[in-house]
C-alpha cells in the first residue's frame, strides 16, 4: 500500500476536512481565484490594466479562467513592480532571475513574510516524506541568503523535528561524503546532477555513507539518475517541482514515483496548446501555466511558465485527488537546429542516456554548426580508469539510443566530438536548470 502525501493531509486540515476531496477542493479554488482577481484588480496598477475588460466577474466555474488574458515572463520582467499588491515596505524577499530571452533583462519576483511562511508549510510537509524527527538532513543547495530556498529549507527540517545542516552546494566531493559519514543516517536535498556525481564519488572511493531517502529539485530529475542513486545507496529518490515565480511550490512525487502531486490549493494549474493557447485535455502535452491562489506580494494570474508537460489522467495508486504532473523534460523557446531543421533533443534526453553510463560523473553538452557536418559536442568528467576509446564507443551506443539522434548519427548528418576529464575531488559549478548550449 502506498502512503498518501503529507502534503494531502496538511491540506485538508486547512479547508478543515478530515479527508481531502476533488468536490472542496476545487470550490476552495474558485473562492481563492475570485479573491485573487480581486485583489489584484484594486491594487496592482498592472492587472487594474491587464483585467480590465473582465466581464464575467465574479467567476462562476473554474473553468472559466480559461476567459482571462495570459500572464508572461516578459511581463514579470517589464512590469514586475506594477503587479505589486503591496507596498514595498512589506516584500521581505525579492529574488532576481537571469532569463534566456533576447532582452537579457533579469526577471524580479517579490514575495512578503506570509509569502515565504506558505512556503515553508509547503515545504516542511514535503520533507515529512523524506525525512524523519531527530535525522540529519543535509541542504547541498545555496543557503547563505536570509529567506532563500536554502535558507527556507532549513527552517522547514527543523519544525519538523530533523536536525537541518545547512551545507550548501557541493563544491568538494570529499568533504561532503565525508561531511555525511559522520552521521549515522542521513537524508539530503540537491541538485541531480551533483547529488549523482557524490554518489559515483562514494562508489569509486569506497566512503560508506547512510543515505536513507533523497530529494532531488531545481533540474530535471531523470529516471537514470533514481536508479542509479537506489544502486549505490539503495535509498527512495523523490523529485520536487518548484518554480521560482511561485515562491518555490510546485508539486512533489509520491511514494509511486510516477509524477509531481501539485500543490493545489496554492496554485491553479492548467495545461494549454503552446500555440493557440487553447486548455488541453487531462493527458495531452502542452504547455504548463499557473495561477496563485493565496500569494500576497506579486500574485500570478494564467502564468506562462514555458515548462511543458502533461497531467497524468489515471488515479494515482497513493489515492491522493491531486492532479499530477508528468516529468517537465523540455521548455518553450529551447528548440535546438540542425541547420534549418529542429532538433527535437533535449538535455534531459541526454541525462537519461548517458547517467546510466557507470563511470559518468558530469558531463556539458553543445551543439555547434561547425564546419562542414553539425557537432555534439559532449565534455564528460568520468570515474575510474577506462579506456577513453572504450567509453567513446560506449556514449556513441547511448546516444543512438535516442530516437532524435539516431539516424542523424547513421546517416553521419551529425558529428559528435567528446573529450573525457578525469573527475577529482572537486566538481565545476553547475546550472539550476542545464540544457543544451547552441553555438553558430
Ligand atoms: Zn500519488
Amino acid at each position: 500500500m502506498i502512503p498518501r502525501i503529507p502534503y494531502d493531509t496538511w491540506m485538508a486540515t486547512r479547508l478543515g476536512l478530515k479527508e481531502l476531496d476533488r468536490k472542496a477542493l476545487e470550490e476552495y479554488q474558485l473562492e481563492r481565484l475570485n479573491r485573487t482577481l480581486v485583489r489584484a484588480r484594486s491594487l496592482s496598477p498592472f492587472y487594474r490594466r491587464h483585467l480590465a475588460g473582465l466581464a464575467l466577474f465574479p467567476l462562476r466555474d473554474l473553468g472559466d479562467v480559461a476567459l482571462l488574458p495570459f500572464t508572461t515572463p516578459a511581463d514579470v520582467r517589464e512590469q514586475g513592480l506594477a503587479m505589486l499588491c503591496v507596498d514595498q515596505g512589506e516584500i521581505s524577499r525579492v529574488v532576481t532571475l537571469a532569463t534566456s530571452g533576447t532582452t537579457g533583462e533579469p526577471k524580479q519576483l517579490q514575495f512578503t513574510g506570509d509569502d515565504q511562511d506558505l512556503t515553508l508549510g509547503i515545504f516542511q510537509s514535503s520533507m515529512e516524506q523524506v525525512a524523519r524527527p531527530g535525522e540529519a538532513c543535509l541542504v547541498l543547495l545555496p543557503c547563505a541568503t536570509p529567506g532563500g530556498v536554502g535558507d527556507l529549507l532549513r527552517t522547514a527540517i527543523a519544525r519538523m523535528g530533523a536536525q537541518p545542516v545547512a551545507y550548501g552546494l557541493i563544491e568538494n566531493l570529499r568533504e561532503t561524503a565525508l561531511r555525511m559519514a559522520e552521521e549515522p543516517s542521513c537524508t539530503l536535498v540537491g541538485i541531480p546532477i551533483q547529488v549523482l556525481a557524490l554518489a559515483r564519488y562514494c562508489r569509486a572511493h569506497d566512503l560508506r555513507v547512510n543515505v536513507r531517502s533523497a530529494l532531488l529539485c531545481t533540474d530535471y530529475v531523470s529516471e537514470a539518475v533514481a536508479r542509479a542513486l537506489g544502486d549505490i545507496w539503495h535509498c527512495p529518490v523523490f523529485e520536487y517541482y518548484g518554480m521560482t515565480e511561485a515562491c518555490y511550490a510546485g508539486g512533489m512525487e509520491c511514494a509511486a514515483h510516477n509524477g509531481c502531486h501539485m500543490h493545489e490549493t496554492d496554485l491553479l494549474v492548467e495545461i494549454v496548446d503552446p500555440a493557440s493557447g487553447q486548455v488541453v485535455p487531462d493527458g495531452t502535452e502542452g504547455e504548463v501555466v499557473i495561477t496563485s491562489l493565496l500569494r500576497r506580494g506579486m500574485p500570478l494570474i494564467r502564468y506562462r511558465t514555458g515548462d511543458i508537460s502533461r497531467v497524468i489522467p489515471e488515479p494515482c495508486p497513493c489515492v491522493s485527488v491531486l492532479r499530477r504532473l508528468e516529468k517537465v523534460r523540455r521548455r518553450r523557446h529551447c528548440a535546438l537546429y540542425l541547420g534549418d531543421r529542429e532538433l527535437p533533443l533535449a538535455m534531459a534526453d541526454l541525462d537519461e542516456a548517458l547517467i546510466p553510463l557507470p563511470w559518468l560523473g558530469n558531463f556539458r553538452a553543445w551543439l555547434a554548426q561547425g564546419g562542414s557536418r553539425p557537432v555534439l559536442g559532449l565534455e564528460i568528467r568520468y570515474f575510474g580508469d577506462k579506456d577513453a576509446e572504450a567509453m567513446r564507443q560506449e556514449v556513441f551506443l547511448a546516444l543512438s539510443s535516442l530516437p532524435p539522434l539516431r539516424e542523424v548519427l547513421q546517416d553521419k548528418g551529425l558529428e559528435v566530438a567528446t573529450k573525457f576529464v578525469a573527475m577529482g575531488d572537486t566538481i565545476l559549478p553547475t546550472a539550476a536548470k542545464r540544457k543544451i548550449e547552441q553555438f553558430p
